[in-house]
């Protein structure tokens, strides 16, 4: 049995999948190109397969267990108002800082290790795996200290950087009020300016991550707020740093600040998240860069977040995938084909078992290569020394990025549903683990911009981009690659052919929003998520393609591992035949145009 199965059998086990990521860093994307650009010296494909084989031995070993003791004990918030995460979870938060693994994609000037964000994405890949309610605090952090490095002052990066680089303090964002979800510019949390240079902040935010803990020090809070006289909606938000413990000129802590925690939330999934009701009454608060452009510079931001959050699917997907081969191969119900009488046969040999298997590996296999290369585009945009390069990598970034959050997310829903089927009814008994992992992935199609936002956000900002021409480059490239297949030998000129359809489905489909959503923007926002589902659909049939082109290439030149080489093949044939087709199943939702929703009546 190999040690992933065994690891998965425990219930509590996750063996990070490093072969699959290792092939994906050095085929799909290009690892050692990006460690040749000015600043990433030191970040050569040997010293990153060390950073990423260490970071993962600490994940699976560490944090992987607590899993299921975040999920049953839950945090805990006092009377008091503070807050306890579950048994050991401080424990292996300190080792995560003690590691250094905190800051490795962060500048060396804050302590960091200067890593590409490629490589914090593959760690975040293990590290979500292996505990996803855990991950949301580093994750939150990440995206604070982001926000401070773009916007933030001089003295506010001296002042809060240092310790939220190491993870001695952890960070959170405050977006979220009763009457604000999607609808973040309907806020109304109030901030006053002080004499002192400061503000005062008074509201409530409500369902916000490790809003209270005792994992760190310090929390340093970005809030939206709205200024006096500040324009409606979403013009009108600015944003504001807000630490639980005020920080003296020389770093120490102060006084504890005017913010609290009221409540925290029952949930359905990632029990060990304190999920905050968090009040602000009169609290001291510093303001990030010009009043009334928060919103404008959480967008500079969002593509890290919506990335991280699309990792969230790839990574449970892959977690539940492990334990479902492991319990395929020991549960024995039945005769298999060919199996012999009088025997019954582990369900790992009925084809449909198979069928369940191979969709989620195809697609574990595809997400990853879609969430590595997203990661990838946003470090050659902000890298490479071509500014052509630079902007088209941007543009990719952010075609990307929608797809990668929606379908990522949608997909680790399905994929810990199918997980969970593999089990039978012991999937549905909460002993076995997978079914925790299906209530965990269910939050990320909500959090940081529904799904049904980002499709609207690909259809109305995205596929605009360049009055489509980004996404004319995009499916040229797709067609190139096809082409290449279809002119190859062996499986390939299959997997090129469909891919050519689905391509050709996705152009026509694509022309069809721009056309109409002009003359109507609800004929593409009633279109946006099947059109979604196909963008993902036929990116993750691209890179799988091209993945198999590389499998080959290694195959006949005799290099490599080749019983994981022909599986790659395998594995992109089946996605290729079975599941690209179901682009063109979608066309017609995509095209449908508005009338049915208009005239349904609820
Ligand atoms: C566990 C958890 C953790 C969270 N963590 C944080 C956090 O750390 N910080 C933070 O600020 N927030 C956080 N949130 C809040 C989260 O981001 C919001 O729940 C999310 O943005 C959706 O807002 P809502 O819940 O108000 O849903 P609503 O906005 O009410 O949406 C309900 C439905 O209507 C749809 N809808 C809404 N508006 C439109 C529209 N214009 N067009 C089409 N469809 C629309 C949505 O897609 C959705 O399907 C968290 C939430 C949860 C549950």
């Amino acid at each position: 049995m190999s040690p992933a199965s065994t690891a998965a059998r425990a219930g509590t086990g996750y063996v990070p999948p490093l072969a699959d990521m290792r092939f994906v860093l050095e085929n799909v994307v290009d690892l050692a190109g990006l460690a040749a650009l000015p600043g990433y010296e030191h970040a050569d494909p040997d010293t990153v397969f060390g950073v990423l084989e260490e970071s993962g031995r600490l994940f699976a070993q560490e944090f992987a267990p607590l899993n299921r003791v975040g999920d049953t004990q839950h945090s805990r918030r006092h009377d008091d108002g503070s807050v306890t995460m579950p048994e050991g979870f401080t424990r292996a938060y300190r080792h995560y800082v003690d590691g250094g693994w905190a800051g490795v994609p962060f500048p060396p000037d804050y302590g960091g290790g200067g890593f590409p964000w490629l490589v914090a994405v593959a760690m975040q890949e293990m590290l979500t795996a292996a505990n996803m309610a855990f991950s949301l605090c580093p994750f939150l952090t990440q995206g604070a200290i982001d926000m401070l490095l773009r916007y933030g002052t001089e003295t506010q990066r001296e002042m809060f950087l240092p310790r939220m680089v190491t993870g001695e303090w952890t960070g959170t964002m405050n977006l979220t009020e009763s009457n604000a979800g999607s609808d973040v510019g309907a806020l109304t949390t109030k901030a006053v300016p002080a004499e002192d240079g400061t503000w005062r902040l008074t509201g409530q935010k409500i369902f916000i991550s490790y809003g209270e803990h005792d994992l760190a020090d310090n929390i340093v809070h970005l809030v939206l707020a709205r200024v006096p006289g500040a324009p409606p909606g979403s013009k009108g938000i600015s944003c504001f740093i807000v630490p639980k413990f005020l920080v003296a000129d020389d770093g120490s802590l102060g006084e504890r600040n005017r913010v609290s925690c009221v409540s925290i939330e029952k949930k359905m999934g990632i029990n060990a998240s304190p999920t905050c009701v968090l009040a602000y009454d009169d609290a001291v608060g510093y303001l990030i860069g010009e009043p009334n452009q928060g919103m404008r510079y959480m967008f500079t931001m969002m593509n890290n977040a919506r990335l991280s959050v699309g990792l969230e699917g790839l990574a449970l997907g892959e977690r539940s995938y492990q334990q479902a081969v492991a319990h395929a191969r020991e549960r024995h119900q039945g005769r298999a084909p060919g199996a012999p009488a009088g025997e019954s046969s582990p369900i790992i040999d009925h084809p449909d078992v198979r069928r369940m298997l191979l969709t989620m590996r195809a697609q574990i296999e595809a997400l990853r290569c879609i969430a590595y290369l997203n990661a990838e585009c946003l470090d050659l945009a902000r890298l490479h020394p071509d500014p052509d390069v630079r902007t088209w990598r941007q543009e990719l970034a952010d075609l990307l990025t929608p797809i990668t959050k929606a379908w990522g997310t949608d997909l680790g829903v399905e994929l810990t549903s199918l997980a969970l089927q593999v089990h039978g009814g012991m999937g549905y008994i909460e002993e076995t683990g997978v079914a925790q992992h299906y209530r965990d992935a269910r939050i990320a199609p909500i959090y940081e911009g529904t799904n049904g936002i980002q499709a609207m956000d690909l259809v109305g900002r995205k596929l605009p981009m360049r009055a489509g021409g980004v996404m004319t480059d995009f499916l040229d490239g797709i067609a190139a690659t096809a082409d290449e297949l279809v002119a190859s030998n062996g499986d390939l000129p299959a997997i090129g052919k469909h891919l050519a359809e689905a391509q050709a489905t996705l152009r026509q489909t694509s022309d069809w929003l721009l056309a109409n959503g002009r003359l109507d923007p609800d004929n593409a926002l009633a279109g946006a998520t099947p059109y979604l589902r196909m963008c993902g659909i036929v990116t993750g049939g691209w890179l799988l393609a091209r993945s198999a082109q590389a499998a080959a290439r290694e195959l006949d030149a005799g290099r490599g591992d080749a019983d994981f080489l022909r599986q790659k093949l395998v594995t992109a044939r089946f996605y290729a035949e079975q599941l690209l087709p179901q682009a063109a199943g979608l066309a017609p939702a995509v095209t449908a145009g508005p009338a049915d929703l208009t005239e349904a009546v609820f």
